[in-house]
């Protein structure tokens, strides 16, 4: 059993003045794994009275200094690697090969702010000004359970690198990775203060951050119902705020795509993490001409896709997180049925021989863009195929959603994919599967969010500009 008792606060792990336990579950299994003692307002409160107290002498260190914290701390996540590994498989029920990429990704995120910092020109002269960017204060960061220990890592190695301090809440549900990430962290020898993390309800703990009037900014990712709470509240204190919601992304395969290469391109975009991403390419748009081909190679691959056990090498799809989210996919799979969708792959219930959480990976064939299906983030390994009649109607269809965070293109001419792309509606746009960079920025259009993480972008996201007019400059 894992009893997480503890919070950190001004570079101590120390007992919360909260007592609520919370359950933590083997979504593989649905058995119970630990418990995590969650802290209240007071809490966070301390945490960032801790974190105002180290603003001072952090945000005038010098940019060596922060990246020699940022490399100690890279170094802190590689050395409990194996261990990070097993709790995300253990806790979250990713496959082995998506744990591997989220640890990376978390280790990664401070050598990628690091090299952010080194290339930034922190101060410029422009007209009589000397203009200088300085560290926002104290942030908060609050992070959810589809990649928790990746978004502690990342908000904070940015955070830190542009000279903020931080209270960082992360998701209640992933308490044994981040346990696991502040023991490595710890050994990082950071400034006491510098960051603090308190587990906690949303309602509660991220609630008491996001209103805090000493704390300068909240960079939050989560749902979009979430973040829309978090901008109203925000505003109380004029908070800066970076929004990192919820995405419908497409894909949209063009009709001169080389349907061999693109649908599984498409399918592992659609389906990665489980289907438990923010980033998921969840409506397949197909030429009408190509639909009963591209349909026919999409069922024979989901049908084969192995789902269950994250431990074994040929999973695919791991389980949902937890009963509320197994719950929330079987209804979603009903709902399209009632709607009129064609059930292609998968359906309703546990695959055979799995239990816990997992769902079967699911196709919904004659989908129209205006179905519930369509249109609301499902979060699980839940498909839909939509038909187009030319490319007119198939960059509609793409833009015709609240969202805007991804948007992927599959066509066999660059030319032509980044004619389309440019017409997309969306943060990003992956052209015939190119992978994500951390150099390059991430962030929504419309409902998907605020603001853009990652590389240069994502370390302005806490300075603010200072322009000293007639000054000399440094
Ligand atoms: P969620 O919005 O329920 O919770 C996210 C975090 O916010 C958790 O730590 C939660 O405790 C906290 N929270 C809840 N209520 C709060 C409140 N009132 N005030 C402050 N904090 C509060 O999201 P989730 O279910 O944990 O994660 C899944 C969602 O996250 C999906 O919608 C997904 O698309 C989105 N997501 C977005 C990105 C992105 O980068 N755009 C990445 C991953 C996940």
């Amino acid at each position: 059993m894992n009893q997480i008792n503890q919070i950190y606060v001004d570079g101590q792990f120390v007992t919360p003045h909260g007592t609520d336990l919370f359950e933590l579950r083997n979504p593989a299994t649905a058995e119970l794994i630990g418990h995590v003692r969650l802290g209240d307002e007071s809490d966070a409160r301390d945490a960032v009275a801790a974190a105002k107290a180290a603003f001072p002498a952090w945000s005038r260190t010098s940019k060596d200094e922060r990246i020699g914290l940022l490399t100690r701390m890279h170094e802190a996540i590689l050395a409990h690697k194996t261990e990070l590994l097993d709790a995300i498989i253990l806790e979250y029920g990713a496959p082995v090969s998506r744990a591997d990429w989220m640890v990376g990704h978390a280790a990664d995120s401070f050598i990628d702010a690091a090299r952010a910092l080194e290339s930034y020109a922190l101060e410029q002269t422009i007209g009589n000004a000397n203009v200088i960017m300085q560290p926002l204060g104290v942030v908060g960061l609050i992070t959810p359970w589809n990649s928790n220990a990746g978004f502690i890592c990342s908000k904070l190695a940015y955070a830190l690198a542009a000279g903020c301090t931080a209270v960082i809440k992360p998701s209640e549900m992933s308490a044994i990775q981040t346990s696991i990430v502040l023991k490595a962290l710890h050994e990082a020898k950071a400034p006491a203060g510098v960051y603090n993390v308190v587990n906690g309800r949303g309602d509660v703990v991220g609630a008491e951050i996001t209103r805090n009037p000493d704390v300068a900014k909240v960079s939050f990712t989560g749902s979009t119902a979430v973040g829309k709470s978090i901008l109203r509240e925000a505003a109380g204190t004029l908070k800066r705020v970076t929004l990192e919601l919820g995405g419908k992304s497409p894909s949209v395969i063009l009709d001169d795509a080389d349907l061999s290469q693109a649908i599984p391109l498409a399918l592992q975009v659609g389906l990665n993490n489980s289907g438990q991403a923010c980033i998921n390419g969840t409506r397949i748009l197909v030429p009408e001409a190509r639909h009963d081909e591209a349909l026919a190679m999409i069922k024979a691959t989901v049908d084969q896709m192995r789902a269950g056990d994250p431990r074994n090498p040929a999973t695919v799809i791991g389980p949902m997180v937890s009963q509320t989210q197994y719950e929330r996919v079987q209804r979603y799979i009903r709902t399209g049925v009632q709607e009129g969708a064609t059930l292609v792959s998968g359906g309703e219930g546990h695959p055979d021989g799995e239990g816990g959480y997992t769902v079967r990976p699911t196709v919904f064939a004659n989908v129209t863009n205006d179905m519930v299906i369509a249109r609301e983030e499902i979060f699980g390994p839940v498909l839909c195929v939509l038909t187009y009649t030319d490319e007119e109607d198939a960059i509609r269809i793409a833009n015709d959603t609240p969202y805007g965070l991804y948007a992927y293109v599959f066509s066999a001419d660059a030319e032509h994919a980044t004619r389309v792309a440019n017409r997309l509606e969306a943060g990003r746009v992956s052209i015939n599967g190119a992978p994500h960079h951390p150099d390059v920025p991430f962030g929504g259009f419309k409902q998907s969010g605020i603001g853009r993480e990652y590389g240069v972008f994502g370390l302005q996201a806490y300075l603010e500009p200072k322009a000293l007019l007639g000054a000399v400059a440094a």
